[in-house]
């Protein structure tokens, strides 16, 4: 065997063997071996889009395992093996002829999800699902998919843009999410901050820049708290260790993208971290009191997630301390095993287990998630919708007037809450009582709010609320019911639309009266006959307007809305893209040549922005912002369709980009922000404001040559008296 295979190559098996004694306790390093050189075998003449011998990445990734995630021999040699059922004439026969069943089912559950995520048939949801069901059979699965993760994602530079980013995005979207749910914390900040990295790399470069610039201060500062607080600590007797940490890029972008905040605005940068290492809980909150004698707590800041871990499993006690130079630090306290299953997550059980099974209570929470997950969804788009909104949120805990807990994601309402409880309560839901005081169906609820539902037998869920709830649960049963709802008037209004009929002698069909009425929001015949059933429209007018069609349209145009001075977003943009647009030079799109394409109304891009098209069903190509919220699912869905696409650089086109402004409701203020804008000589396309509350929100669509003059007029609309935010309009 050793003939067959170069020295320098051979050396690798060793590298592998190394980490595995460092890192592992219990494994059989012949089945690693057997498994190297069968990977090298299959692997053999392949080379990865680099140039480099293919079966490096397996390597890579198997090392990458040891390390970052060590599990156990199996995995190893299942990770050295990932690629080769998909990408060579081998088996899962032979696999498990070779080296044994286990490690068959394992490569055979990540060929699966090759699979899945190569083929462009299944749509995004169905691949999840099969996604999950493949790593519920063994978690080990999905824990050696993200180390293969991480390689293609640290080697990404080798490939071409446009699959760049779509990996990027899948990392963002899907892998990183995914590895917060598992607990993996680390593996989701690398996957996070490489994902950014392609999504937005000017961002990336600047954040990474003024991340190093500070460092050094940064250091400088933290140790003058550190160095005590570890003597400290030491002299009371406890063996700790305290490190000082920096937010994660990802984790700045996202809020400063989500806050509209500048760098400098972000004051939770720096935070010190205390790891204990002791068996006893007790000991956390002894080192906060000592710790907090020192420094001052910012009560509002504490959260013991000690007592109530965090759904995947997070134990830690987080503070924020008031240090030198009255600087806010972001404290965390935690044993060293808890420091374990926040790093590593589901993983850390390998660490305390010689072997794990699937019935194993620890690994079977996780997995109980993912099952409940693929249960619970009636629909692929059901499915795909649930598995986004459980992943980040950040808890509140709640209680029924019986004092039971509810566990609900940040964000959640009163309706919320009624879903979790029952069907019945949330779909009757008319009002909450929180510690007694009733409020709004849309409240934002907090922890330790004890709540009382209620209910009328008249209520009905609406349409609205699927705005305002943030639960899976509460929008899956929304939705069920008001399709339940739809499909009882589409029956009433077809009994009626019969009656009707009756009467006359049938010389016209529901899709004659649909083109007659012109009416609205009537496109099909259920929609007819719901219209009927629900009094918009009266069996009189439909047999009116089909015999007599002149009429019928005079009294469309008196019955037409009134204008209002408020429009939303959505209609401003209806019109925007009825604007004709001289556009044919504005873009390239690469390698495709007189191709038809349009604005993403969602984003309206701006010469400046970074973007990214999709070639849509029709074969013209839809250009979107890279960071477009809606990039997300349309890339996922025809994932291969993305072009690149660059601004042609002699552009003297206005574009239309829409801003939203948060301010305080006081008189002038409207004249002022227009005073702003006029002076500024740009044309508004529309202006709409709307007060409730004491605030007012604008949505502004602007004409503007490129970013840099857009970001200079928000700039100065950030500076009029009594507006809180100014921000750029997506989706
Ligand atoms: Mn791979």
């Amino acid at each position: 065997m050793l003939a067959q295979i170069g020295q320098e190559h051979y050396q690798k098996l060793h590298e592998i063997l190394r980490l595995c004694r460092l890192n592992l306790k219990n494994y059989d390093e012949s089945l690693i071996q057997r498994a190297f050189f069968m990977c090298y075998r299959a692997h053999e003449g392949e080379k990865r889009a680099s140039g480099e011998p293919f079966f490096f990445h397996p390597v890579e990734v198997a090392k990458l395992l040891v390390t970052e995630l060590p599990l156990d021999g199996v995995s190893v040699a299942a990770a050295l093996l990932h690629d080769v059922i998909e990408d060579s004439g081998y088996t899962y026969e032979d696999i498990s002829a070779e080296l044994g069943a286990e490690v068959a089912d394992i490569v055979e559950g990540l060929t699966k999800i090759s699979e899945i995520m190569v083929n462009r048939e299944t749509t995004e949801a169905e691949g999840f699902r099969k996604m999950l069901l493949s790593m519920v059979k063994d978690i080990r699965v999905i824990l050696i998919k993200f180390c293969d993760r991480l390689h293609n994602m640290r080697t990404l530079d080798a490939l071409p843009e446009h699959r760049r980013l779509r990996m990027a995005l899948e990392t963002r979207d899907i892998y990183a999410p995914l590895a917060h749910r598992f607990g993996l914390g680390k593996m989701r900040v690398d996957l996070e901050n490489l994902s950014l990295k392609y999504i937005d790399p000017e961002m990336y470069e600047y954040l990474l820049k003024r991340v190093r610039l500070s460092r050094n201060e940064r250091i400088a500062y933290l140790n003058k708290m550190i160095v005590p607080i570890k003597t400290d600590l030491e002299k009371q007797g406890f063996t700790v260790e305290v490190q000082g940490r920096a937010k994660h890029l990802y984790s700045i972008y996202n809020k400063m993208r989500l806050k509209n905040k500048e760098f400098e605005d972000i004051h939770d940068l720096y935070g010190i971290r205390v790891v204990i290492d002791t068996e006893k809980i007790s000991d956390c909150f002894a080192v906060y009191g000592y710790i907090t004698q020192q420094y001052p707590p910012i009560p509002q800041h504490f959260k013991d997630y000690i007592s109530i871990p965090k759904h995947n499993g997070y134990q830690s006690l987080h503070s924020a301390i008031i240090g030198p130079q009255g600087y806010v630090i972001e404290l965390q306290i935690r044993t060293r095993r808890m420091h374990e299953f926040a790093e590593l997550g589901v993983a850390a059980h390998w660490r305390y287990k010689e072997k794990i099974s699937k019935d194993d209570a620890a690994v079977d929470s996780f997995l109980k998630w993912a099952r409940e997950l693929i249960k619970d969804a009636d629909s692929a788009a059901a499915f795909m919708e649930g598995f986004k909104l459980n992943l980040y949120h950040d808890e509140i805990y709640v209680f029924t007037p019986k004092g039971d807990m509810k566990i609900l994601p940040a964000g959640a309402t009163p309706i919320d809450f009624a879903y979790a409880i029952h069907t019945e309560i949330g779909n009757g839901c008319i009002g909450a009582k929180v510690n007694g005081k009733i409020v709004r169906l849309n409240a934002e609820l907090k922890s330790g709010d004890r709540l009382e539902v209620i209910t009328s037998k008249n209520q009905k869920p609406k349409a609205d609320w699927l705005k305002i709830v943030v639960t899976h649960r509460a929008k899956l049963k929304i939705r069920a019911a008001i399709n339940e709802e739809r499909r009882l008037q589409i029956e009433k209004g077809r009994g009626m639309w019969d009656k009707m009929l009756s009467g006359t002698k049938k010389l016209f069909t529901a899709n004659d009266a649909i083109r007659s009425v012109r009416k609205a929001g009537i496109r099909t015949p259920a929609d007819l006959f719901s219209a009927l059933a629900n009094q918009q429209i009266s069996s009189e007018e439909v047999i009116e307007s089909v015999t007599n069609p002149k009429k019928s349209a005079e009294t469309q145009d008196k019955s037409a809305t009134p204008a209002t001075t408020t429009q939303d977003f959505a209609e401003i943009a209806r019109q925007v893209q009825e604007r004709p647009f001289e556009q044919k030079d504005e873009v390239v799109i690469a390698g495709l040549s007189n191709i038809a394409y349009a604005y993403a109304k969602c984003c309206n891009p701006v010469p400046g922005d970074d973007i990214i098209g999709f070639v849509t069903t029709e074969g013209s190509v839809k250009i979107h912002r890279k960071n477009c919220l809606n990039v997300t699912n349309e890339n996922l869905v025809k994932s291969e369709r993305i072009v690149s696409v660059a601004w042609n650089r002699k552009l003297e086109t206005d574009f239309l980009a829409g801003i939203r402004i948060v301010g305080e409701d006081k008189i002038g203020i409207t004249n002022q922000i227009t005073g702003v804008i006029s002076k500024f000589d740009t044309n508004i396309r529309s202006i709409s404001l709307s007060a409730k509350d004491g605030i007012f929100i604008g949505t502004l669509m602007v004409f503007v040559k490129n970013t840099a003059k857009l970001t200079t007029l928000m700039d100065k609309l950030k500076k009029v008296q009594g507006v809180f935010t100014v921000e750029r309009m997506s989706s």
